[in-house]
């Protein structure tokens, strides 16, 4: 595979900027099919706005939380190796837990309101 260098314009600034060879090598080694739509330099400032110290991945429920209609994957949980239902696509990449033992990953301060068997 052969990858030419192309000029895009930066839809933040709309400056061209070069998507070289090995960019594009890079992202078709990743198989990203879109080309990037910033610069450099407008890639770079959005990255540092973006460091929040969110980068730990947890999936913070929206609205719906538990109970909700939403399309459940099933799982095994990496903890006791139980069937578990998650509202994400499993990654692979990282342990996913049932209800049980997510809550017990979480600790258990915050969990005494939770019905009693
Ligand atoms: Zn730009
Ligand atoms: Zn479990």
């Amino acid at each position: 595979m052969s990858f030419q260098d192309k000029t895009l314009v930066c839809v933040e600034c709309g400056d061209s900027f070069a998507f070289t060879a090995n960019e594009q090598a890079f992202y078709a080694e990743r198989g990203f099919t879109n080309e990037p739509k910033r610069c450099q330099t407008c890639r770079q400032s959005r990255k540092t706005q973006r460091t929040g110290g969110h980068s730990a991945g947890g999936h913070v429920s929206d609205s719906a939380g538990y109970g909700g209609q939403r399309a459940l994957h099933t799982v095994t949980c990496s903890a006791c190796g139980g069937e578990a239902r998650v509202p994400f696509v499993p990654r692979g990449d990282r342990p996913v837990y049932c209800s049980d033992c997510f809550s017990q990953q979480r600790g258990s301060s915050g969990y005494s309101r939770a019905a009693r068997y």
